[in-house]
Parts: C-alpha cells; structure tokens; sequence
C-alpha cells in the first residue's frame, strides 16, 4: 500500500521505521551496558502517615543517568522487560534496597523500603528465593522490606502468582498493590489475595477533592479487607486534608517531598529518629 502512494513516500515511511528500530537496538545496547555496570541509582520517595505526618518508610525508585539525561523508567523498564534484563536489573534494585534498608535500622533506626516489582520478575519461579536470601545476605528484617505489584501484572494471573505471594508474605514481607483502581479487581480476588496495603493510583488523588468517588471506594474496600491505603502522587494540601479526613492511612506525593538521593533520604531517617529520641529523653 505504501507502494502505490509513490516512491517519495514509501522511502520516508521506510527511514522513520528504520531510525526508530535503531534507537530501540542502541537504547537495548545501552541498558545491557548498565545493566553489566551496575550503572543505576535508587531514588527513596518518603511515606508519610496522614494522622500525623510521621515518616513511615520510602518507595525505592530506579534512575537511569545515560549520556548526560536521566531517562525515566516509564522508557526503559518495558524495554528491561521485553529483554529480560529485567530479571538483573530487579535483583540489582532488591539488593540495594535491602543493604540501604538494614543499614539505616542499624545506623539510625528502622524504616520500611518498598521495591517495585515488574510482572517478568514476578513470574520468574526463583523470584521468592532471591527475596529470602537477599534478607539474609544483608541481615535486613524482612518487615522492613515491601513489594509492589501493579494491579494489572497481579490480577492477570492471579493463580499463577499465588504460590510467590504465598511464600513472600511467609517470610514477613509485606505486599502492596500499586496503581489500584486502573484495574478491575475482583471484591472476590481481593479476598484471596495474600496481600497488606493498596495504593490509591495517582489519577484518583488527582482527581480530590472535587471526584472522590473512587478514592473512597477504595479506602473504604481496604477498611472492610483489613488492609492499610496508600495515596501516591498527593501535590496539594486540599488532597492531603480530604485523605486524611478519609481516613487514608499514609501519603506519599511531591507535597511530602520529591524522591530523594540515598543521602538526602538517609539525612531525613537521621533526623527522624534523633527527634524521637530528644522526645523520649524529655519525656
Ligand atoms: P510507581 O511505582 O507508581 O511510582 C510512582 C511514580 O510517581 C514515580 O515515578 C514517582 O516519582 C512519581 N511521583 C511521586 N509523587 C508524585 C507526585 O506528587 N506527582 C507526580 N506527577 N508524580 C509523582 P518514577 O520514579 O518516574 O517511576 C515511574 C514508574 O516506573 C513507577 O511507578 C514504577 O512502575 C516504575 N519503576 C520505578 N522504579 C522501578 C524499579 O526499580 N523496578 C521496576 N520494575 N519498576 C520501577
Ligand atoms: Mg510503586
Ligand atoms: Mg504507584
Ligand atoms: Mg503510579
């Protein structure tokens, strides 16, 4: 069809193709590149409880610094995934999390990190033995390590996963559903799930407080499920207020602060736990 429309045309076509099959192979090359290198960083995105804005733990978050520009994760994780490189790159992420989460309990004290979690790692029949001896291997209480699933990579394949969930929440490790409410669970699938806390999708805290609906809903799903809620990407105080009215269990959002460098976020665990300490001695 190209064909006929003439020559110019067909060639224009052909070059747009080829140039963007080039970019993905040199983008491919290059992640494989850091990936060998250990070329990433974490970044650790405080958590907050809405009751009374007290630190609850950090979201680990995957940075890629690459000839100068910090590409996203939303560009390289499906490419992570369709190579498989993933499988790497997660246990790399799991590690560092592990080691940053038990040094910090032991420099400062206890604080949960959470570590999002692809679906190609998910399904990988080793990934709950890679989680148990990473606990091990750095000494890290497993309380203090959360995973995050998207609600759309879990309930694809709820019966498949069971058994990794089963054995994850085993060890004392706790699961959250991200994004939820972008999916359709199930009040039945949720049920079953061996899981602990939802977090409510950013495009509903967006929507507070003029269009609740959905937010409610799911405080009020997890209330009933005995599980705890999450608000990801609150930016304004009229969010943070109505969450809190709701009765949302933590916030986390670039209103509590942007994600943050290891030191930036270790310096923030410092202060936390010298202010309880100040508390306990006036006390
Ligand atoms: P996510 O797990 O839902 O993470 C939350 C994303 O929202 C992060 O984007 C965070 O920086 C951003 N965010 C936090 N607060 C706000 C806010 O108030 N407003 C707005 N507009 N955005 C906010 P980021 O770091 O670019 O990560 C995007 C996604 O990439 C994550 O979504 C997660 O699905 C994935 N990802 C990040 N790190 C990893 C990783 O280590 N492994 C895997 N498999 N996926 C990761
Ligand atoms: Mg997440
Ligand atoms: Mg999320
Ligand atoms: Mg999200």
């Amino acid at each position: 069809a190209a064909k006929a429309e003439g020559g110019g045309r067909f060639v224009f076509y052909t070059r747009d193709m080829t140039e963007r099959a080039m970019a993905r192979l040199r983008l491919e090359a290059s992640l494989r590149e850091a990936t060998i290198q250990r070329g990433f960083e974490l970044a650790y995105q405080p958590k907050i409880e809405a009751a009374t804005g007290e630190l609850t733990g950090f979201e680990a978050l995957i940075r890629w610094r690459h000839e100068g520009a910090t590409i996203p994760p939303m560009e390289f994780i499906p490419v992570a995934e369709d190579t498989g490189l993933i499988i790497d790159i997660g246990a790399w992420v799991l590690d560092e999390a592990c080691r940053t989460a038990a040094r910090w309990a032991l420099d400062h004290g206890a604080v949960a990190v959470a570590v999002n979690v692809s679906a190609r790692q998910l399904a990988d029949p080793a990934f709950a033995a890679l989680v148990e001896d990473t606990l091990r291997r750095h000494g890290t209480s497993p309380e203090l390590l959360e995973i995050e699933i998207t609600e759309t990579v879990i309930m694809k394949d709820v019966r498949h996963h069971l058994p990794t969930l089963n054995r994850l929440r085993a060890l004392g490790v706790r699961i959250a559903i991200d994004d939820f409410g972008t999916g359709y669970s199930s009040l039945a699938y949720l049920r079953q799930l061996p899981v602990d806390v939802l977090k409510i999708d950013r495009s509903f805290v967006n929507d507070l407080p003029h269009a609740p609906d959905i937010a409610s809903t799911v405080i009020g799903l997890a209330q009933r499920l005995g599980l705890s809620t999450v608000a990801e990407g609150v930016e304004t105080v009229e969010q943070q207020r109505w969450l809190a009215e709701a009765g949302c269990d933590h916030l986390q959002g670039y209103l509590i602060s942007r994600p943050l460098s290891a030191d930036a976020a270790e310096a923030m665990v410092m202060a936390n736990f010298a202010l309880a300490d100040d508390m306990a001695m006036t006390a």
